[in-house]
């Protein structure tokens, strides 16, 4: 509605919008009085991956418990715990029926990545090898190492290898172990477009060849298309109750989530759909230039890493995606930039202020959100402040939590807001969706915009999810080359020019979807893959 009439618009102006309202049936489980309560469960199915596709906080989590058999659904009845006879009966005839007996016999052996694997140093000591050998239930270990390229941290401790090559390490450790059912709770955070691919492929694989059910959590949209078979929308109301859909086809499940309309549910999740233009816009640099470098080179140590940079011109006002593996030299070239580093040959003309967000994220002060965000601007507090950060970025809730209790998400959300409250004229973001649900990287992605053009300043974005990429950036530096050896990077580049230079190293093509012309991952060596390379289109059609 538009805000003003609860019910039926008087005017018939606009659609009669059902919005999500916590159902009268009985819930799977709720924790307590006025606490959480979660309706329906996602059924995993043999030979299957399937998907959860929805916000944080509306019961994916709980959900997992229940099906790893980690607890007991109470069937809303938090005082007594039911017996599993009482539990079968409500699930007669269901989809889950067969998984639920297998549960009750203790006949489901379960293996999971957690959400967060950058807490997993806290939890063990010792080698790398040492943690993957004592999961090679299945006899892949080698195999998975090779194809995740994890050989060089085997030998490595845990607790100093970076976040991209612990979620990679984790995936290892929780696919070479032998169980019925394998959950995995988000897999594309810190990984390069090459190895979420290359992770949606193995886990394909499992499924298809060894006859398992796979079910992941995953908010890239693109990857999520690429792995699952079906999926379940999650919807409700974060942190009071959650709807799980019944499963629903890839394809269809995707669009209506964007559409942000539920048809089956009758359902709006969210008032405007995210869309996506089939034609690349036009490049348009109208704002100064704020900085321009000739080629620029820089090498570390005795060569063991060298960048070396085209020629470019930056503007106010403009959002630049960064796109490119991991260990290419993304961040040495911000460096440049900003003038925090010396490039060996060349010059940046220009003395940029910079406000930097890590991937990694590091904030282990004792504080509380808003005595952070205090620390870091004046403007904390201000109307202004509280419309362009705050609202956004969806800061209220934890303001009064300490930094060192909060989520991935919530971290991360934190992390952007401190970036973008700095009085800077380039802001760098490192990974920015990284644990983000998609609303909130829709949300991020409006603030990171809106921000850019109203300070005149220039936002460089590095990202992986190719969605929010495509939403956010004007033009596009492209790097590519040798991880951990050289790379090469692009000048900044038109939409169309770069993203075909970036798909065209990964050898990726995209179609679009007919009704919403939602970007699609296509099938190596399908027609339109072949098609579409010898045309040199691989992102957008016209
Ligand atoms: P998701 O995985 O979708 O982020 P979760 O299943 O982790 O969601 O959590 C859903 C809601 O349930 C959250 O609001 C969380 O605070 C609440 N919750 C989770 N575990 C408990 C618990 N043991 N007791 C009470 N509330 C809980
Ligand atoms: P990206 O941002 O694309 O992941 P980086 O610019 O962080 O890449 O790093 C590129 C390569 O340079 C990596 O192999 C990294 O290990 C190496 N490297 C980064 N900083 C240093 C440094 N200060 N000294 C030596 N090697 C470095």
């Amino acid at each position: 509605s538009c805000g003003i009439c609860v019910e039926k618009c008087p005017f018939d102006a606009i659609e009669i919008i059902n919005l999500p309202q916590e159902l009268d049936d009985e819930p799977v489980h709720r924790y307590g009085e006025n606490a959480f309560a979660l309706y329906g469960l996602p059924a995993p199915e043999e030979g299957q991956v399937t998907g959860i596709l929805g916000p944080n906080g509306i019961g994916k989590t709980t959900a997992i418990h229940i099906l790893a058999g980690e607890m007991r659904p109470n069937l809303g009845e938090f005082n007594q715990e039911p017996d599993w006879d009482t539990i079968l009966d409500e699930y007669r005839g269901t989809g889950l029926q067969n998984y639920l007996e297998d549960l009750r016999d203790d006949d489901v052996t379960v293996a999971r990545k957690p959400q967060y694997v950058d807490q997993i140093p806290d939890q063990f000591d010792g080698k790398t090898r040492e943690l993957l050998e004592r999961t090679d239930e299945r006899g892949a270990l080698d195999d998975l190492v090779e194809r995740f390229g994890i050989e060089a941290v085997l030998d490595q401790d845990i607790d100093s290898i970076s976040g991209g090559e612990l979620q990679r390490v984790a995936m290892t450790a929780t696919l070479a172990r032998e169980a019925d059912f394998y959950f995995l709770d988000e897999i594309t955070p810190y990984l390069d477009i090459g190895q979420r691919v290359t992770a949606a492929r193995i886990i394909r694989e499992l499924a298809e060849e060894e006859d398992r059910s796979m079910l992941v959590v995953e908010h890239d949209l693109a990857i999520l298309d690429l792995l699952a078979d079906n999926i379940h929308l999650a919807y409700g109301s974060p942190g009071a109750f959650g709807i799980i859909t019944p499963p629903k086809s890839v394809r269809n499940g995707i669009n209506e989530y964007l559409s942000g309309y539920l048809e089956n549910e009758n359902m709006r999740i969210r008032q405007d759909a995210i869309e996506f233009e089939e034609h690349a816009p036009r490049t348009v640099t109208s704002g100064q230039v704020v900085a321009e470098y000739p080629e620029l080179t820089k090498s570390y140590g005795d060569g063991e890493f060298s960048l070396e940079a085209e020629a470019g011109q930056i503007h106010e006002g403009e959002v630049l995606g960064v796109v490119g593996p991991n260990g290419i030299g993304k961040s040495t070239f911000a460096q440049l930039l900003a003038g925090r580093l010396d490039p060996d040959t060349g010059e940046v003309d220009a003395e940029l202020d910079i406000s930097y967000k890590p991937q990694y994220i590091e904030i282990d002060q004792h504080m509380r959100v808003d005595a952070f965000l205090r620390s870091i601007t004046d403007d904390f507090g201000s109307s202004y402040w509280k419309t362009e950060i705050a609202q956004p970025l969806q800061l209220e809730r934890v303001m009064e939590q300490n930094l060192t209790d909060l989520s991935g998400g919530e971290r991360q959300r934190v992390a952007i807001a401190a970036c973008l409250s700095k009085d800077a004229d380039l802001y760098l973001l490192d990974e920015p969706s990284a644990h983000l649900d998609v609303e909130q990287r829709v949300l991020a992605t409006d603030a990171i915009r809106r921000y850019t053009e109203i300070h005149d300043a220039t936002a460089l974005v590095i990202d992986h999810d190719i969605y929010m990429i495509d939403l956010l950036a004007d033009r596009l530096l492209v790097f590519d080359g040798e991880p951990a050896q050289h790379g090469h990077a692009s000048a900044p580049k038109g939409m169309r020019e770069g993203m075909n230079e970036f798909l065209a190293n990964l050898d990726v093509t995209f179609r679009r979807d007919e009704r919403t012309s939602r970007p699609r991952v296509n099938k190596p060596g399908s027609q339109l893959d072949r098609q579409q390379k010898k045309d040199g289109e691989y992102y957008y059609t016209d």
